[in-house]
């Protein structure tokens, strides 16, 4: 039985489709969230990845920002159930996850069986979320895929004193005209998010294993700076930005067997 998961983000959209809830056929992520063509795309791409017509889907699931604008998904649910039912399927006994994405950060708590119990978001500024690091990569003519290798050759991490992104990046332009090195910046700005983040963990208290999701994930730099600040380790997926779309699959898989069982 397959069963398609679409998470139609702020900034991205991201589709997987699971074979019997156990293995992923195809992926497909698109930047560019609701009111673009990329959910569209994502969804196309993986059906073409899988060698798959949409009449062969059992059922369909939609998370995301979006989600209630993608008319035709069997299941609409919330990024937070997805994230967490995605990451204890990638991190079995996962009890905290920690997803940066491209315009919120949210710290979800998982019980042993893998259901959220509680979760903090920060969705009313942009420090400590993707947005962050998007401004600052713009003013650094810099790829934030970069961010994590540059991190990790600064010799002195630059701190950024401001939180608020606006006058961060006020901040950025003036410690790179006095001759800032591009690596001791780049690792400021991911200390920075990594400080917010980490408060926001701590609220809600961190229980090992801790994993994060989102693509923020992929960012080293912010990865390196949260584990230092949490003292605990952090596991990381290549599947990190899919957790969502992987979660979202499991669902209509699981909402799927209950109707066949
Ligand atoms: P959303 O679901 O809100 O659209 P995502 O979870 O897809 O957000 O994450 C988007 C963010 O991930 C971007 O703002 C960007 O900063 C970050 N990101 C994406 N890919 C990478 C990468 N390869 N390396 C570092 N950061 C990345």
């Amino acid at each position: 039985m397959y069963t398609i998961g679409i998470d139609i983000g702020s900034t991205t959209s991201k589709c997987v489709i699971l074979r019997d809830g156990r293995e992923i056929v195809g992926q497909a992520l698109y930047v560019g969230g609701i009111g673009t063509q990329s959910p569209g795309r994502s969804v196309a791409d993986t059906l073409a990845q899988a060698g798959l017509r949409e009449e062969d889907l059992a059922a369909s699931a939609a998370t995301g920002y979006g989600r209630n604008r993608w008319e035709g998904a069997d299941f609409q649910l919330s990024e937070l159930s997805c994230h967490a039912l995605g990451a204890h399927w990638v991190f079995p006994g996962v009890r905290t996850i920690i997803d940066i994405g491209g315009q919120d950060a949210k710290v979800i708590s998982l019980n042993e069986a893998g259901r959220m119990q509680n979760f903090l978001m920060n969705d009313k500024c942009a420090a400590g979320t993707g947005r962050f690091l998007d401004v600052m990569a713009t003013v650094l003519q810099t790829p934030v895929s970069r961010f994590g290798d540059l991190a990790a050759q600064a010799k002195t991490h630059a701190p950024i004193s401001s939180t608020c992104t606006v006058f961060a990046e006020s901040e950025v332009i003036s410690q790179l005209a006095n001759g800032v090195e591009l690596p001791d910046l780049v690792a400021g700005i991911c200390d920075s998010v990594a400080a917010r983040v980490a408060a926001q963990a701590k609220r809600l208290g961190v229980t090992p294993r801790v994993c994060m999701s989102g693509g923020v994930a992929y960012n080293s730099g912010v990865r390196t700076a949260l584990e230092k600040e949490l003292g605990a380790e952090i596991a990381v997926s290549p599947l990190a930005q899919y957790l969502g779309a992987v979660g979202a699959a499991l669902y209509a898989w699981e909402q799927k067997q209950k109707t066949v069982s």
